[in-house]
């Protein structure tokens, strides 16, 4: 399984990647940077990935978000513009720059609840 280099969190979910996690299952502990993976999950839409903890001891999966092409294309495009405007430090550009992470944090929440819902039709998972 594809762990780590590749791993891209949402921007608000982003953690130190030292940061220690238990496993609900075995309860051993485990960084962040070991946990996190992500899969292709196309047989719910093609594009689509899973973000993942898996547990290295017991194989343990907890789900953390779903990541569609078009999200994942509007991330890029959002936290450009936020690369650009983090140059100048100004409270104009201080302002988008919170106005930008909450249309992203907004657009994630609607995606994360429209996923979920297709994932429990499909094979009555809980994630
Ligand atoms: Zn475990």
């Amino acid at each position: 399984m594809d762990i780590g280099s590749t791993f891209q969190p949402p921007v608000h979910e982003t953690m130190p990647q030292d940061t220690l996690i238990e496993c609900p299952n075995c309860y051993t502990k485990h960084t962040f940077k070991v946990l996190g993976t992500e899969r292709a999950a196309t047989p719910l839409e093609d594009g689509l990935t899973e973000g993942l903890l898996v547990c290295p001891e017991c194989g343990n999966e907890t789900h953390c978000y779903w990541m569609s092409r078009e999200l994942r294309e509007e991330r890029a495009k959002i936290f450009g513009t936020i690369g650009v405007l983090a140059k100048r430090r100004t409270p104009i550009n201080f302002q988008r720059i919170k106005e930008l992470r909450e249309k992203y944090k907004i657009l994630f929440d609607i995606e994360q609840a429209k996923y979920k819902e297709i994932a429990e039709k499909e094979d009555g998972r809980t994630a």
